[in-house]
């Protein structure tokens, strides 16, 4: 049984006990991640060139790989209060569900209209552009998380947003839609007609449901041709990272509170900026020889960047019209397959991630839909939440590890990322609920062929 019985079912911070500053782990990395390069000439891109298409303040952020700690203005943080601190929950009902000596815990990330951790970045973002004196920001959306907490974010500092969503999703989430557009977003099926790429791009593909690599080249497309505006990215990069650094920093404190040194740290990973942020202030314990943890990013067997990819720089997105990355890729025009339902879809991952799990800092599972769907079940029954099916892969790894626990008795303590809720993904569930449910798993060969499309950078 527990060594600490008056843990509490959720761990609150107080007001006052939430952080003023982000932590910037690439201060303590000694392999610092490999700097952005311009997509025409391979050279890094200067903090004038990123300005272009960024928020200057988001440009200094992204490339800053000294300062440990930086700040928070204050706006920001008094728009987190609306929806922070948010609990760490000891997961007493699943664990006696399973009977496992393990102690279970989850930052749950879901208890915000947008239904995930997104919104964490998305105001951090949203206010330095309005700081700038931008009129307003662009960006993409797939699923419509992201979409929606920028348009929550930019309703706040009264900005405009103009989101292309994925024309797949944009008929097929038409309540995503209405939420942004609530919140005052104009939504942009794409491709459109509004953008040159996008009227190239329905030229030739006539009738295409679009992608998410096409949504981001008409979002960035617009932001650098419409005079006050900037493009936003929801994950993947350094300040995305950086902002998401509330979620660890929040787990540590509150874990501090009662003492608690957690074994294993797991985290579903699609760009990267949920893991990111959760496991940074015990990577950096970690990287200062203070601690060490078990740190699993999970990702789905269908679109595997980390466990089968390529640690290459790559392209962002499939239009090529952005910086190139060096990061764990499957290559920018890899699209997992259509019956993938799991979310976590992105063909690469973040360069903060990707140089950590080079370096041996943290290691990475794939896992098939199903299962996750199955495990998300499991936990919905006992623990009342409705997981996002992106959430439910980090779910899916800690079930497996207390499971085991129980049949070797340790008494591990086990955090996981809680990222959202799903109550868009009710189509999945249907599927999954249904026998319809499938899991694609790509061969060595479509994977070769998209390597193949690889930049060459020397
Ligand atoms: C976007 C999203 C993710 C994946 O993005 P990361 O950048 O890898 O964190 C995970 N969970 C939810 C609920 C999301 O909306």
């Amino acid at each position: 049984m527990s060594n600490h019985p008056e843990i509490p079912y959720k761990i609150y911070l107080e007001e006052s006990e939430m952080p003023k500053a982000w932590y910037n782990v690439r201060a303590d990395m000694k392999n610092k991640p490999a700097p952005l390069l311009n997509p025409a000439t391979h050279q890094p891109m200067s903090a004038e060139d990123l300005s272009a298409v960024f928020c200057k303040e988001l440009v200094d952020q992204e490339l800053d790989n000294d300062n440990a700690y930086i700040a928070i203005p204050q706006e920001i943080r008094d728009f987190y209060k609306m929806y922070r601190p948010s609990p760490l929950v000891r997961a007493y009902c699943l664990e006696k569900r399973l009977q496992t000596p393990a102690k279970i815990y989850y930052k749950f990330e879901g208890n915000n209209t947008s239904g995930s951790h997104k919104l964490n970045s998305a105001i951090a973002q949203a206010y330095y552009a309005k700081s700038q004196g931008l009129k307003g920001v662009t960006t993409e959306t797939g699923a419509g998380q992201w979409g929606t907490a920028l348009s929550m974010a930019c309703s706040y500092f009264e900005l405009d947003c103009k989101v292309y969503m994925v024309k797949v999703s944009y008929e097929q989430k038409p309540f995503r839609r209405e939420v942004m557009r609530t919140y005052g977003a104009s939504v942009t099926p794409s491709p459109s007609e509004t953008t040159e790429v996008g009227k190239r791009i329905l030229a030739a593909h006539p009738g295409t449901g679009g992608s998410l690599g096409c949504a981001i080249s008409e979002a960035v497309e617009t932001a650098v041709s419409t005079p006050g505006y900037r493009y936003v990215l929801g994950s993947v990069l350094n300040q995305v990272l950086l902002h998401q650094s509330v979620i660890g920093l929040e787990t540590k404190a509150a874990l501090d509170k009662y003492g608690i040194k957690p074994d294993m740290i797991i985290g579903c990973a699609g760009g990267g900026s949920n893991l990111g942020g959760l496991i940074s202030p015990f990577v950096g314990e970690m990287l200062r020889g203070e601690a060490s943890y078990d740190i699993v990013a999970v990702e789905p067997a269908s679109c595997p960047s980390f466990t089968r990819g390529k640690f290459a720089y790559d392209y962002c997105d499939t239009g090529m019209v952005c910086p190139l990355a060096k990061m764990y890729t499957l290559g920018s025009n890899f699209i997992p397959a259509p019956n993938h339902a799991g979310g976590l879809r992105y063909h690469g991952m973040s360069p903060v991630l990707s140089q950590l799990y080079h370096d041996g800092l943290m290691r990475a599972v794939s896992v098939p839909q199903t299962e996750v769907f199955a495990a998300a079940e499991e936990f919905a029954r006992v623990e009342g939440i409705l997981p996002a099916p992106e959430s439910s892969h980090a779910i899916k790894v800690a079930l497996d590890e207390a499971k085991r626990c129980k049949e070797t008795g340790e008494e591990k303590t086990i955090v996981f990322g809680l990222t959202g809720t799903g109550y868009f993904d009710m189509y999945a569930y249907e599927k999954f609920h249904d026998g319809l449910m499938s899991d694609y798993i790509p061969t060595d060969e479509e994977l070769q062929a998209s390597f193949a499309t690889l930049p060459q950078v020397d």
